[in-house]
């Protein structure tokens, strides 16, 4: 049986993500900057998407400066009721008009907000109601990951997609993100993260179908650099990749965009 890489070779379409969270780090005019930057050279790219998650502030901007563009703009967070008394909420409705994607679960949520997983189930529901796609965060901590235990991250997704029927599942996103990869300069080992991938998409084929979740996304973040990037897309089950620290550099995000587009 060809895997999800063959598989799609097969087809002709083999589609790579790259995401990119800028977190909580620029200001506004930072952050406008950077993503003008970022434009100057990417305007001839195009076979990979690339979907850029600044902060809600900067959103409608940034979907200005690209607006004639193939990227992508996303938030870094949803809140799930669509209107109300919910002070500081960004809702769905709130950001339909700006945004494509949207990145739920990240461990830095999970952790500083003590996002649940049914919050994120909650979050990933809401977001479907809409065009936007979720991009749901999945990853083991430090402690679990010495253990060999990888139960948690198929917990989360397990849990994150919990009521979601085969019409929408082809339109979410998986980022599996190990907690001690994540802005350690530590990556994950391809090798591991591929594994790993390929245990989320066998969970989703029991859940779905072999079809389906071939269809399925799945995206790895954990400390991803210029040199270790393509190691990450050469193996058959990763979709793509979650950048964080790298992409507040225009330069080296853009070399890293540009190698990967090489070797697509
Ligand atoms: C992230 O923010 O999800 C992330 C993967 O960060 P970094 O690339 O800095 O490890």
């Amino acid at each position: 049986m060809l895997n999800k890489k063959e598989n799609q070779q097969w087809l002709g379409k083999r589609k790579i993500t790259v995401v990119a969270n800028w977190k909580m780090n620029l200001n506004y005019d930072e952050e406008v900057k950077l993503a003008s930057e970022i434009k100057e050279s990417l305007l001839s790219l195009s076979t990979v998407e690339i979907v850029l998650c600044p902060s809600f502030l900067s959103i409608p901007k940034i979907k200005e400066i690209f607006s004639k563009t193939a990227v992508k703009i996303g938030a870094q967070d949803v809140f799930y009721e669509n209107c109300g008394a919910f002070t500081g909420g960004i809702s769905v409705k709130m950001l339909e008009p700006f945004c494509d994607y949207v990145i739920i679960g990240h461990s830095e949520r999970r952790r500083y907000f003590k996002e649940t997983d049914e919050e994120v189930n909650k979050k990933v529901k809401a977001a479907l109601q809409s065009k936007i796609m979720p991009i749901i965060c999945v990853g083991e901590d430090l402690e679990a990951w010495r253990r060999g235990d990888i139960d948690t991250v198929i917990d989360q997704v397990r849990k994150a997609v919990k009521g979601i029927d085969q019409d929408q599942i082809t339109k979410i996103l998986i980022a599996y993100e190990p907690v001690w990869a994540i802005g350690s300069g530590n990556p994950a080992t391809a090798e591991y993260a591929n594994k790993i991938c390929l245990q989320i998409r066998q969970l989703l084929e029991s859940f779905y179908s072999r079809d389906l979740a071939m269809k399925i996304r799945i995206l790895y973040g954990g400390s991803v650099n210029i040199e270790n990037a393509s190691e990450f897309i050469a193996q058959s089950e990763i979709d793509g990749l979650l950048v964080g620290g790298l992409s507040l550099k225009a330069k080296e995000f853009i070399l890293l965009v540009k190698n990967i587009n090489k070797i697509k």
